[in-house]
């Protein structure tokens, strides 16, 4: 069920590691460490491969798993809200070219994407990477970043929205994403900043610490990550790059009934309070950050 205990930090390579939450609000337990040097926070021991594949199952997108996703072609119309605000911003950076999206369950962004971009995907749910073959064909490796088929410096823009908090070894994701892209090109990570005061205030309750959830980043060490994988400018947006409408919008999607509407001001008062940040303190945990090579 678990792998052997990590000695070190898997992001800066340090030592001095301990203890920080014991997870159990979910069937599987699991424990995190913090590395005095970086901040990185990690699971520790991590779950075995067959654990961790479990979670990429059609259960997790179904509801069914107790740490399980919204299927997104549910709520496509209400995504796509945010999809296409967000595929409008990175245009402004990056005019045309190989779009890669890791990570790209059912496929939903990547159609907005192809509005400019020639879409491509890798998705390691078998489940979810059935369907998005059927949109793109050939330019959807179902796998991960490790055993990827694509040429070194093929793409302008790869994004992973909410992706390498699931990963074990994000540096050499990292490195890949570099390895695979064209000069001037465009990085995208979408993660929690576990330095925020949301995720300190709330501990070990903090909703991001889940199962899936093998790394957690904050904006300062992220930046490192980037900076030392050869990224030469690192831009960095609080909660997001896009603003408040379109989320309003997206949630709509999971809305039943007019009192559904009160949820409006949550969304607003924590995107506004989202602003509030300087230097390494923000206020909420939400973060999009865009590297370019
Ligand atoms: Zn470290």
């Amino acid at each position: 069920m678990y792998r052997e205990k990590r000695e070190c930090c898997p992001l800066c390579g340090s030592a001095d590691i301990k203890e920080k939450y014991r997870i159990e609000r979910y069937s599987l337990h699991f424990n995190t460490d913090v590395c005095m040097s970086c901040g990185f926070i990690f699971m520790n021991p991590l779950f075995d491969d067959n654990t961790i594949k479990s979670f990429y199952s059609q259960d997790y997108y179904n509801g069914k798993a107790d740490y399980s996703y919204i299927d997104e072609r549910s709520i496509k119309k209400y995504s796509g809200y945010v999809w296409d605000s967000r595929v409008k911003v990175i245009h402004k950076y990056i005019k045309s070219g190989n779009f890669l999206d890791v990570g790209c369950s059912f496929g939903g962004f990547l159609e907005a994407a192809s509005k400019y971009y020639t879409p491509y995907g890798i998705e390691m749910s078998e489940y979810s990477c059935a369907h998005v073959k059927e949109l793109f064909g050939e330019r959807i490796h179902c796998g991960t970043l490790e055993d990827n088929p694509f040429k070194e410096k093929s793409f302008s823009v790869i994004t992973m929205i909410e992706l390498i908090e699931h990963l074990d070894d994000p540096v050499s994701a990292i490195r890949e994403c570099y390895r695979l892209m064209a000069e001037g090109g465009l990085l995208l990570i979408q993660t929690a900043n576990m330095n925020g005061k949301q995720a300190k205030d709330l501990g070990r309750d903090y909703e991001y610490y889940m199962p899936g959830h093998l790394s957690y980043f904050s904006r300062r060490n992220l930046i490192m990550l980037l900076k030392n994988s050869g990224f030469r400018e690192v831009k960095v947006f609080q909660p997001v790059e896009f603003g408040l409408l379109p989320k309003l919008l997206k949630s709509r999607g999971s809305f039943r009934n007019l009192s559904d509407y009160k949820a409006w001001l949550r969304i607003a008062s924590y995107h506004l309070k989202s602003k509030i940040h300087f230097g390494d303190f923000a206020l909420t945990s939400s973060m999009v950050v865009y590297a370019f090579k």
